[in-house]
């Protein structure tokens, strides 16, 4: 069946993907219907050019409320959501009541809002796909498969550029340090995150509420070649890996057209091509933004929501300047502790401590700025 979508976050990284493997796909599967954008900008001029039928704008120019709008569309069917902040999560949740197909790039919206996200889905008949590559890897592993028949989930992390560093080392890095991912090409926040591996405890949380499985049966496996994008581990005893070159283009493809396959275009890898894999256990001393995400899942409540925002803000500042990258860990640990938890919530409650815990972190970089 034809899909009609709606891309929000059309010039980002993943948004640009996105059109060239609809591109790719052609017509006769995908239609683009709208292609939304923080700003306006020449290269979305030039996708409105390219997908002539798609009605572009940009938040900056229209309002935060075209998001939303984008998604009312009755002829849409399918949004890509690969916009970051607050306004992500508002257009999940519609998305989700309407019942659509929810491709979600925006792990943050899961982080913050899983259970509720989640409970929508479930109740207005939306199916969430991660365009994430990790949790791609896992879905594609269990087709086939019931939740009962799942003991673990092993996520792979390629260990970012600070993987064989010394803790003192990562202390001291600076910012084009911490931007030079030797995987990923990938926007400025999600770079950073995966330098502190906070990147891979925000997906620890995003695979609990995907798939339902509490954090403890999810593990997270340093595989620097990243080539096996996760494993699903079943009870009996069975470990299921998807592998490939690593390219968004696949688990772009699989979130929006799953269960059709059709050529990406990527690159195939042979097994002979593979050379050796290796599979080690992070070093959580090193890396403690791990055992915080562990932390703020098991919490529950707001408290994850808490540690999204505040970890969003914090990784702005550390962007600007403003604090150092160990001191990154330490403020989200401290907002944690500075935002009351409420449980259970609703978008009021979430978006109330996602103000919250900004604002705390805000006023810990000026603290640290007039220190220093
Ligand atoms: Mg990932």
């Amino acid at each position: 069946m034809r899909k009609s979508v709606a891309v929000l976050g059309s010039t980002g990284s993943i948004g640009t993907q996105t059109l060239d493997v609809i591109e790719r796909i052609g017509t006769d599967h995908i239609d683009v219907l709208h292609l939304v954008a923080n700003r306006s900008s020449p290269l979305l001029a030039e996708q409105a050019k390219r997908f002539p039928q798609a009605t572009a704008s940009a938040t900056l120019t229209h309002g935060p409320s075209v998001l939303v709008d984008a998604v009312m569309d009755p002829r849409v069917d399918t949004v890509v959501v690969a916009v970051s902040g607050a306004a992500a999560l508002e257009a999940t949740i519609a998305a989700c009541k309407r019942g659509l197909r929810v491709c979600i790039a925006t792990k943050e919206v899961l982080v913050a809002a899983g259970a509720l996200v989640m409970q929508l889905a479930k109740d207005h008949g939306a199916t969430l796909l991660p365009i994430d590559s990790e949790h791609s890897a896992l879905f594609q592993a269990m087709q086939g498969y019931g939740p009962e028949t799942i003991d673990r989930m092993h996520l792979t992390a390629s260990g970012g550029p600070f993987r064989t560093w010394s803790a003192e080392q990562i202390q001291n890095a600076t910012i084009s340090d911490a931007l030079n991912h030797p995987t990923w090409k990938m926007g400025g926040k999600i770079t950073i995150d995966s330098a502190s591996m906070m990147n891979k405890g925000l997906e620890i949380i995003e695979a609990c509420w995907l798939y339902g499985i509490p954090e403890s049966r999810v593990d997270v496996v340093v595989h620097p070649q990243s080539i096996v994008h996760s494993l699903v581990e079943f009870k009996d005893g069975s470990l299921l890996a998807q592998m490939g070159y690593p390219d968004m283009r696949l688990p772009i493809q699989i979130a929006l057209l799953h269960p059709i396959k059709l050529d990406t275009g990527i690159p195939r890898l042979h097994p002979t091509q593979m050379g050796t894999l290796t599979f080690d256990a992070p070093d959580t001393g090193k890396f403690p933004a791990l055992e915080l995400a562990r932390q703020a899942m098991r919490n529950g409540g707001t408290v994850p929501a808490v540690m999204n925002a505040a970890n969003e803000a914090v990784v702005a500042g550390f962007l600007e300047n403003k604090c150092s990258f160990a001191q990154m860990h330490d403020i989200v640990a401290d907002a944690m502790d500075a935002v009351q938890r409420l449980d259970p919530m609703n978008l009021t409650d979430i978006l109330d401590v996602d103000t919250q815990a900004r604002a705390y972190v805000t006023s810990c970089l000026e603290k640290h700025i007039g220190a220093s």
